[in-house]
């Protein structure tokens, strides 16, 4: 049988096996729904708050400024809606060029309602200098959100600097940390960030949850109207059951950060020093400080989805920086922000490797793409 090799933990994670486990009670015994008053509610409505607490501390954050959400694109709409709806002198909004599509296409949705939003652009290596955000801020600017790392080259922002400029403008500051929260240390304090996306399936917690980090004081709009969740500000009966798993996932990763990170980077260097004995010449995108285990490669002349889909048929599942139709090769909008000539977008593709993988799987994706790419 053929062995797969899952090399795409960018996109999404296997589920930690304590996460998967602490789901169970929740949806088989202990259903009740946490917002009723009777004893049988009692357990899930106290879970929901150890994980809150447990989530808190895990980015030195306070238990009530950890809100359950759906996930990161809820995250990220609520971010950027709710602060711009809650602001009635319609003042800027200033993002980045290089956004995921939750920031930027709710970002296109404020502006169809008149909320000015001004766009950064990354420099080659994918970085938003503190100097590309002095020129942009103004003390009419509402909110600044830039992405703690991007998604698919991996690059790390300079976020702390960014939050001080931001706030001596008195703009409030969000950043989307979906691909980085249970990957590298992150205190929100030590950052200074009013905001924080996060989503679960990224730290091998369960799909469809995650949460906003709200910094106390923050002026914010409810998320969604109906119930006293949340503080009211995001109603729905609560997903008892993903959100137990996340605290315990997160609780997982950070437990093992170091040794996690060892491993993938690690990972990491084999597989580039691995390409680079065998004679494939490639560029590395995303500069120098990136993500552990997100390597966005890019091969000269060569087609990205190709090198997809080969390496699928070889049990191999990695990413491309482009989306294809089936008329265009469309150059993905960060590989666009960041100037990549066409030749090396076109033959871009992202391996993200995660704690679960192996030196085995390192070399069946080396051996993969010296097949694919060996011979014209
Ligand atoms: N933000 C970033 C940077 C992401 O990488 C993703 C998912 O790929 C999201 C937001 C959306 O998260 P979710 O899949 O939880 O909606």
């Amino acid at each position: 049988m053929k062995r797969l090799v899952y090399a795409d933990n960018a996109a999404t994670t296997q589920m930690d096996t304590k996460a998967f486990e602490a789901m169970k009670p929740y949806l088989l015994q202990e259903y009740g729904n946490a917002s009723q008053p009777y004893s049988f509610s009692r357990q899930p409505k106290k879970a929901i708050q150890e994980a809150r607490e447990t989530i808190a501390s895990c980015i030195g954050a306070l238990p009530e400024e950890i809100l359950f959400t759906s996930g990161g694109t809820e995250s990220d709409n609520w971010a950027i809606k709710g602060t711009a709806f809650r602001n009635y002198n319609y003042r800027t909004t200033i993002t980045t060029a290089f956004e995921h599509h939750a920031v930027l296409h709710a970002c296109e949705a404020i502006e169809r309602l008149k909320y000015p939003v001004a766009y950064m652009w990354p420099d080659k290596n994918g970085t938003i200098t503190p100097d590309e955000l002095a020129r942009h801020i103004t003390d009419e600017t509402l909110l600044v959100s830039v992405m703690y790392a991007n998604n698919e080259i991996g690059s790390i922002q300079p976020i702390k600097e960014l939050c001080a400029i931001a706030h001596e403008h008195r703009a409030i500051f969000h950043t989307d940390a979906v691909q980085a929260v249970g990957h590298v240390k992150i205190d929100v304090n030590d950052l200074g960030v009013d905001m924080l996306s996060a989503s679960a399936h990224k730290f091998n917690g369960a799909k469809g949850v995650g949460f906003l980090y709200i910094r106390k004081g923050t002026l914010i709009s409810a998320y969604a109207d109906g119930g006293v969740q949340e503080r009211g500000l995001r109603a729905g009966t609560e997903n008892v059951a993903g959100i137990v798993s996340m605290a315990i996932a997160l609780k997982e990763n950070i437990k093992a950060l170091k040794e996690n990170q060892e491993h993938v980077f690690r990972l990491e260097n084999k597989l580039l020093s691995r390409l680079s004995e065998i004679g494939i010449p490639f560029v590395r995108n995303g500069g120098d400080h990136t993500l552990p285990g997100i390597i966005s490669l890019s091969f000269d002349g060569r087609d990205g989805e190709a090198i997809l889909h080969r390496m699928d048929l070889m049990g191999i599942s990695i990413s491309t920086g482009s989306a294809c139709d089936s008329k265009n090769t469309e150059i993905s909008h960060v590989l666009q922000a960041i100037h990549l000539p066409d030749s090396l977008a076109k033959g871009t593709i992202r391996i993200s490797l995660g704690k679960n993988n192996t030196e085995d799987d390192v070399d069946a994706i080396v051996a993969g793409l010296k097949k694919i790419l060996a011979k014209r």
